[in-house]
């Protein structure tokens, strides 16, 4: 479906006509959710400020997307909202928040049946601290003067506060060193489906374009959301344009041809085997353990951190032992969603996501196991330990799991 805000002011502050807006504010006031959880601005362009709101009139300073915040809004949910317990909540999602949540939930730190998950397409975000030096060196524009971002055909387009608007091609700031995260060129996770709605622009054409988001329903819950907001007169829709339908497919499948390139470029610079473990080991011995990357990784959610017992990782030294991070590698890698948080948040730089990105890219091809994108469970929940141990003491194996017969 196209889809757009009834009202007026809700089309003009939306990124693309407030439809994701007009949900929002509709699952909330009719009583269908308790509380939203989105995003807003907060001191500039460059801060993604999580919001939860229980005020319907609130949910407007939500509209638009922020392209330079690198938020992931999943283990907000578990920390914070008690994991959504008892309580309904309506949350905006890309690719990233989306398969974290999974994530989450299958390990049962979220309830999914009380979220009503509004996805957004996603074709990458912009680190705070890159964007605002893109912006002085690349654009040669005082990154304070900007007041609106977006990523448009391929260009990052600013529109600074005496109304000039320029653009940049991604592909040549990125060739320069700028452009997304790491994480987001790798990122495979373009219109997040495992959500009750994904939007987006890719597909809007005609007189609707920039004035209307494509709309795909993905469950019952979503399709709920839509048809009764409609009723209500709160989203006006049309049919999607089948032109639209097929350029929305094939700006997909570029962006997932992108994706593959850059993992590609990222995985080979890494090497393979020992040299690879020997790069992994120079990079993290910078490691101070701050703990940064435990704490906010969607996955990492332990009360007992196996990092933290002495008898696995010495505790005083600074950088910690290898095994700390073998810990997590172990631990994590199955079910890594490629996130980018525990990079970002690294206090000294270090690109644990593309080691762990690696990892799970390995071990995916191996067991064939994806993660975040439904129930299913990781690789190492496949045994269970008790029998693992009575089968390798009756028969002296030394493989920890047998998954192969
Ligand atoms: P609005 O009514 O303006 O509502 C937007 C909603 O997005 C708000 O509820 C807000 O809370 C939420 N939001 C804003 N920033 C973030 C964030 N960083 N993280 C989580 N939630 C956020 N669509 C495409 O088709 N192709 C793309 O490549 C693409 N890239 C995007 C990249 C990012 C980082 C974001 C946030 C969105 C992207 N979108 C993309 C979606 C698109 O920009 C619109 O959000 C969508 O079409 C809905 O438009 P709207 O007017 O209905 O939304
Ligand atoms: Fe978007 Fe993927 Fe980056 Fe998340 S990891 S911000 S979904 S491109
Ligand atoms: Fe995200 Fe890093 Fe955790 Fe992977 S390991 S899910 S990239 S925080
Ligand atoms: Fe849990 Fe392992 Fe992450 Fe520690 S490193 S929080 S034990 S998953
Ligand atoms: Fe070490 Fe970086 Fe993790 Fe901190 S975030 S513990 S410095 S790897």
């Amino acid at each position: 479906m196209y889809a757009w805000a009834a009202d007026a002011a809700c089309q003009e502050r939306g990124e693309c006509g407030g439809a994701v807006t007009a949900l929002l504010t509709h699952a909330l006031r009719s009583g269908m959710v308790d509380a939203v959880l989105a995003v807003k601005k907060g001191q500039d362009i460059y801060d993604a400020v999580p919001v939860f709101i229980t005020d319907p009139d609130e949910i407007a300073e939500t509209a638009g997307s922020l392209h330079c915040g690198t938020l992931l809004l999943s283990k907000l949910i578990k920390n914070y909202l008690d994991g959504a317990r008892d309580k309904r909540l309506a949350v905006t999602v890309k690719g990233c928040d989306a398969m974290g949540i999974y994530e989450l939930a299958k390990r049962n730190q979220v309830n999914l049946d009380n979220l009503l998950l509004i996805g957004l397409n996603c074709g990458g975000s912009v680190s705070p601290v890159t964007a605002r030096k893109m912006i002085r060196e690349k654009f040669e524009v005082d990154p304070d003067d900007v007041v609106k971002e977006e990523i448009d055909k391929g260009q990052f387009i600013i529109m600074t506060k005496d109304g000039e608007h320029r653009g940049i091609s991604m592909d040549d700031l990125e060739d320069a060193g700028y452009g997304r995260r790491p994480n987001c060129r790798r990122c495979k996770m373009k219109i997040p489906r495992q959500a009750d709605l994904a939007c987006g622009n890719w597909g809007v054409i005609g007189d609707k374009a920039g004035k209307a988001t494509f709309v795909e329903v993905c469950s019952e819950k979503g399709a709920n959301l839509l048809n009764a907001a409609v009723a209500a007169g709160a989203v006006a829709t049309e049919p999607a344009n089948p032109k639209g339908i097929e350029i929305r497919g094939k700006v997909e499948k570029s962006m997932l041809k992108l994706g593959d390139k850059w993992r590609a470029r990222y995985f080979e610079s890494l090497g393979e085997g020992k040299e690879r473990l020997q790069k992994i080991m120079e990079d993290t011995s910078r490691c101070i353990k701050c703990y940064a990357c435990i704490e906010n990784c969607p996955i990492c959610y332990c009360v007992e951190c196996s990092t933290k017992k002495p008898y696995l990782v010495e505790p005083g030294q600074v950088p910690p032992p290898f095994m700390f991070h073998l810990i997590r590698y172990v631990h994590v890698s199955d079910s890594c969603v490629n996130c980018g948080q525990c990079e970002e948040h690294c206090a000294m730089d270090i690109p644990n996501s593309l080691y762990m990105h690696a990892l799970q890219v390995d071990m995916e091809r191996m067991f064939g196991h994806t993660p975040g994108v439904d129930l299913e469970l990781p690789v190492l929940a496949l045994v269970e330990e008790q029998a693992e141990r009575e089968r390798l003491f009756a028969t002296g194996d030394d493989q920890i799991f047998d998954i192969f017969k």
